[in-house]
């Protein structure tokens, strides 16, 4: 077989084919929706090979070109949609021990793409910097994963996400060839990776953008409704003079589920999270004046504690889920030119079968709200009809039931020309194959 040849010529390149090993590296968190759960059972890597630099990752690539073996890049493997699951088994690419922060400068950062984003942060913080944003997964996903896999989270009302120019610096790609080139994409050019799910290249360093670190606080207020508590929050993302990091309304019954924090929201009502820097908060409680704080702590991110951002973007299904697994979620963007009327238009017609909390965030320069609403989960057919309802009211989504990136991840900007890429950086379509569905090799 392929793989064994593969193995055999791997060196002292370290390798498992450990049964558990190969099952638990070769998932993500793609249950949260039951569509993937049943389409990805059982979709197995042969070997899980764990590089400790980039000698080795171009090894490795080049012993997949040799043998035609599939082999598809994981982080900390939090991703969503099956992303980093081996459709065609092969070889699963574990980058999480390539964790070396090589310079840092005031406003950047270059580091390898197995570095946790919160050891990043907590490298950079003695110095008086930070990552511009982080996904709510910031404790166990890789820099890498979230440039390759995410869109953005934490920092995003100020920063936008990844997409925006300027929010990657670089990215070192390893392409997928006998004999594997290492390609700098710097500016622009790093956008063929974010978010291509590995499929146009293995990153091996990346340059990030830092934001100057402030005295963070994490706060929780009610408000009697959600509206109140959209209204809020919107009046805080707008302030441009506020210095914040997270701005997220909750509706009733969310809060129902957060553990510690849900004794501190009262039956029917809603909850507005946020972290602002202390500098601030005299201007921020002025524009929340109708909510009661009930929460306020200073930021803590030790492992004991639990960091306000565990209860947003996609970390509010994860609280769900911790006491009810038959629900699952959506993922949208509002429209910035009528987004309170949106969200009020679609928080009515669902009849307590969708709950929406918002993320409010800076999208080409403007000001609007992205949303991973929890959904109770009747049928496959149902959570697909849910997403052309927000569709149809004017809202967009990005499908978190299907794992292609085509049909996952139309936030995606176009100019970046992914496809084009790839076929430049894995000519035979050996890169995490199935993922991008438009894409034909172009040897056999
Ligand atoms: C509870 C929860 C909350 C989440 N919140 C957010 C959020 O706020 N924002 C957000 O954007 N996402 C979020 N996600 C999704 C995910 O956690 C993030 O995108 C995370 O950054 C992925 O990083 P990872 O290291 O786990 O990547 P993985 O899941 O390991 O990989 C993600 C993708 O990147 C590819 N990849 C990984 N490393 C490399 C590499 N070195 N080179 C090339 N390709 C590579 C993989 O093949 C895969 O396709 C959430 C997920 C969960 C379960």
């Amino acid at each position: 077989m392929k793989v064994h040849g593969l193995i055999e010529d791997l060196g002292d390149v370290p390798f498992s084919v450990e049964p558990s090993m190969l099952r638990r590296k070769s998932r993500d968190y793609f249950w949260y929706s039951q569509a993937l759960a049943e389409d990805l059972a059982g979709k197995q890597a042969d070997v899980i090979v764990t590089p400790r630099d980039e000698a080795d990752v171009i090894r490795v690539a080049a012993l997949c070109a040799r043998w035609r073996v599939p082999l598809t890049p994981r982080g900390g493997g939090t991703g969503n949609y099956g992303q980093a699951v081996p459709l065609h088994g092969g070889v699963v690419l574990d980058l999480s021990e390539m964790t070396a922060i090589a310079d840092v400068r005031p406003g950047a950062l270059r580091c390898a793409p197995g570095a946790k984003m919160h050891l990043i942060d907590a490298e950079l913080r003695p110095g008086g910097q930070e990552l511009r944003l982080h996904p709510s997964t910031k404790r166990t996903a890789t820099i890498g994963g979230f440039v390759a896999g995410g869109s953005g989270g934490v920092g995003s009302v100020t920063y936008g996400g990844l997409r925006e120019p300027g929010n990657i610096l670089a990215a070192r790609v390893v392409t997928l060839e006998e004999t594997p080139r290492v390609i700098e994409l710097r500016g622009d050019a790093a956008q063929k990776i974010n978010r291509a799910y590995g499929t146009t290249g293995i990153v091996t360093a990346l340059e990030m953008p830092l934001a100057p670190v402030w005295d963070w606080v994490d706060i929780a207020l009610v408000f009697d409704t959600f509206a109140e508590a959209c209204a809020a929050g919107l009046a805080v993302a707008l302030a441009d003079g506020v210095v914040k990091k997270l701005v997220t309304p909750i509706s009733w019954p969310i809060p129902r589920y957060f553990g510690p924090l849900a004794a501190l929201a009262p039956e029917g009502k809603s909850l507005l999270i946020a972290m602002v820097a202390r500098a601030s908060m005299e201007t921020f409680l002025s524009l929340v004046r109708g909510g009661e704080i009930v929460h306020e702590a200073d930021f803590d991110e030790s492992p004991a504690a639990t960091p306000i951002y565990e209860y947003t973007w996609n970390h509010t299904t994860l609280q769900v889920l911790k006491s009810d697994r038959n629900v699952s979620y959506q993922q949208c963007l509002f429209p910035h030119d009528r987004l309170l009327e949106s969200v009020a238009e679609m928080d009515a017609l669902f009849d307590g079968e969708v709950w929406h909390h918002l993320e409010f965030i800076r999208f080409a320069g403007r000001v609007t709200a992205s949303a991973l609403p929890v959904v109770r989960f009747t049928t496959r057919a149902r959570l697909f009809e849910i997403v052309s309802i927000y569709e149809k009211h004017g809202v967009f989504v990005a499908n978190p039931h299907v794992f292609t990136l085509e049909d996952g991840s139309r936030h995606k900007r176009a100019e970046a020309d992914q496809l084009g890429f790839k076929a430049e950086v894995d000519p035979l379509g050996l890169l995490n194959p199935g993922k991008m569905r438009t894409y034909e090799p172009m040897r056999a």
